[in-house]
């Protein structure tokens, strides 16, 4: 009894593991974290089993105990590969792996702030320092917790800590807090160096900025290595005059020319960047085109990539990056002239490739019919010579077999006449064989031959036949495909079925239907069947369709089907009424 509990309770603390696990998962969403899962899973199935086997007393266990144990490490094993891999792709930065974006966007903000901390220190000490941040604090609780360590270092884990207890929009209440704190510790450098310098210290430090959050640092680029160099540069008059002149909704320009733009993060993408475009406009007044280019073209190249891909540089006001704007435009259109390149050779290796198929089954068909019909026509003839005991007296089971042999011999042989029907039919002769006659009377005969064919499965062929329609053409040739259709008719409906043979005559042509009440063709499978070869799940040979496909074509007419599954299908055929 003491096991049972003991195994109850192993499952509940397998499933237990295997839910964390799984919420690990849902946050970090990491492949090899998947196999781990699997892992777990199997391991809990285990556990669950040993209660089975306890209450029902199982007889597999010799089996699946060791199996499972086998896949647990199996995936084990899977998932360390995976982890080792995922590893080398983070050049062995391995607390990366694990890092959720909010949190590597602290981390990255925290080593900005750190380097501008170091920077600026020298001059003023810690102490000025942790009054800016207490400063921050205050205005935006979501810092709340960082502090300077005695190391000097700028820390982050409380906020790291506190960002889950938000829900909403985490990232952009870290860019917002953190572009204010980083503003202000600017503001402070500012008054030890010229902002130029700064600038250039900070391009090289956002051009370390990891890929996964780079686009968060997007704005923030734009305005403080752009635009704010050049504010800086005008005298407080100068400067007063823009101030009032381009504030915008989110952004505006501080006393000393800095950018302000911490509420910026607020808003989407797109309207961020629409919001930098007017602002720019704004400002072109004011400012040289070419010196907004050449600092747009200074920016690092993992900020660059960023905006290179958005409509973005196309939409800057007139003047600005004019190159990149004219690179960019005969990219695009370079790749949609080769999309549309790859699209035509796609279709032309298609086109090839089914033309070269169909020659080569032609060819194959034509070759295969020829070599048979030889040696068949031999056999046949001494299957007769045979049978008519010509050769000797033959005994009744000899007799019976040996017309078994010829109605084999039959089969085969029909079937290369069809088969030498497919490749080509010669058109010079066809002209001569060429007559007109009434669609009524060949139909009338049709069905008289396959008559007894649909009386065997109660079938009912009703024919609505205009007298007046005409065809001209090989006789001998139409009455062959009309009759490999008819008997598809009568073959693919079942028992009790109903076959509608219809002839109309319309205009110089005759429009021939073959309705059944059958089981019907799939949409996909419409043009398909009239290929060579091609059955459906009907066991013939495939090549009654082809053959009135190659017949009715080769008079210069038309054969299509419709059908809808489970209620019948319709062929159509339609040929010259006269020459
Ligand atoms: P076969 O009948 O020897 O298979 P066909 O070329 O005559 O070859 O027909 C090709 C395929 O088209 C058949 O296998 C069958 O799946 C489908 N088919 C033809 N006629 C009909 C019909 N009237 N109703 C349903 N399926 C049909």
């Amino acid at each position: 009894m003491n096991a049972f509990i003991l195994a109850i309770a192993n499952s509940f603390i397998s499933i237990i593991i295997f839910l964390i696990s799984l919420e690990v998962y849902r946050i970090y969403r990491r492949k090899y974290l998947l196999w781990f899962l699997l892992a777990l899973l199997l391991i809990a199935t285990l556990f669950i089993y040993s209660i089975i086997e306890f209450a029902y007393i199982g007889k597999y266990g010799i089996i699946f105990y060791p199996s499972i144990i086998i896949f647990i490490e199996i995936l084990i094993i899977m998932a360390e590969k995976e982890l080792l891999s995922s590893l080398k792709i983070e050049r062995g930065e391995e607390y990366r792996i694990l890092i959720r974006e909010d949190i590597a966007l602290i981390r990255a903000f925290q080593k900005l702030t750190n380097y501008l901390i170091n920077r600026i220190s020298p001059f003023i000490g810690i102490k000025s320092i942790e009054n800016v941040i207490e400063d921050c604090i205050d205005r935006y609780p979501i810092l709340a917790g960082c502090y300077i360590g005695v190391d000097e270092k700028f820390k982050t884990t409380a906020v790291e800590e506190n960002i889950d207890g938000i829900k909403e929009k985490r990232e952009e209440k870290i860019c917002e807090a953190f572009s204010y704190l980083i503003s202000k510790l600017i503001d402070l450098y500012t008054a030890f160096l010229p902002y130029d310098e700064i600038v250039d210290e900070l391009r090289k430090e956002i051009s370390k900025i990891e890929k996964r959050i780079i686009k968060y640092f997007v704005p923030f680029s734009l305005f403080k290595l752009v635009v704010e160099p050049i504010l800086r540069k005008f005298k407080p008059d100068e400067l007063k005059e823009i101030r009032l002149s381009v504030d915008i909704e989110g952004i505006y320009i501080n006393r000393r020319g800095g950018v302000e733009i911490h509420k910026i993060y607020y808003y989407d993408s797109l309207e961020k960047e629409r919001k930098f475009i007017k602002f720019l406009e704004r400002l072109l007044p004011f400012i040289s085109k070419d010196e907004i280019t050449n600092n747009f073209r200074k920016l690092p190249d993992n900020i660059k990539e960023e905006i290179y891909r958005y409509e973005f540089i196309k939409n800057l006001p007139r003047g600005i990056m004019e190159e990149e704007k004219i690179a960019l435009a005969s990219k695009e259109k370079l790749i949609e002239e080769l999309v549309e390149k790859k699209r035509r050779l796609e279709e032309a290796y298609a086109r090839l490739a089914e033309a070269k198929l169909d020659k080569m089954k032609s060819k194959f068909i034509d070759i295969v019919a020829h070599e048979l019909k030889t040696p068949l026509t031999a056999i046949k003839t001494y299957n007769e010579l045979l049978l008519k005991e010509k050769l000797g007296k033959l005994n009744k089971l000899q007799k019976e077999k040996l017309e078994k042999m010829a109605k084999n011999i039959e089969r085969l042989t029909n079937l290369i006449d069809d088969m030498l029907q497919i490749p080509s039919i010669d058109r010079k002769e066809l002209e001569l064989r060429k007559e007109k006659f009434y669609a009524k009377d060949l139909l009338d005969s049709i069905i008289y031959e396959v008559e007894e064919m649909a009386h065997e499965k109660e079938q009912v062929i009703e024919k609505e036949l205009d007298e007046k329609a005409t065809i001209f053409g090989d006789m001998k040739l139409i009455e062959k495909a009309i009759k490999n259709i008819i008997t598809n008719a009568i073959k693919y409906t079942p028992a009790k079925g109903k076959i509608l043979i219809r002839a109309r005559k319309n205009g110089k042509f005759s429009h021939i239907e073959i309705s059944d009440t059958g089981k019907g063709i799939k949409k996909s499978e419409l043009d398909k069947i009239f290929e060579p070869f091609y059955t459906g799940d009907g066991g013939g040979m495939g090549l009654g369709l082809a053959i009135a496909k190659n017949i009715i074509e080769s008079h210069g007419g038309k054969i299509w089907a419709e059908s809808v599954v489970g209620k019948g299908s319709t062929f159509h055929i339609v040929l010259r009424g006269e020459k």
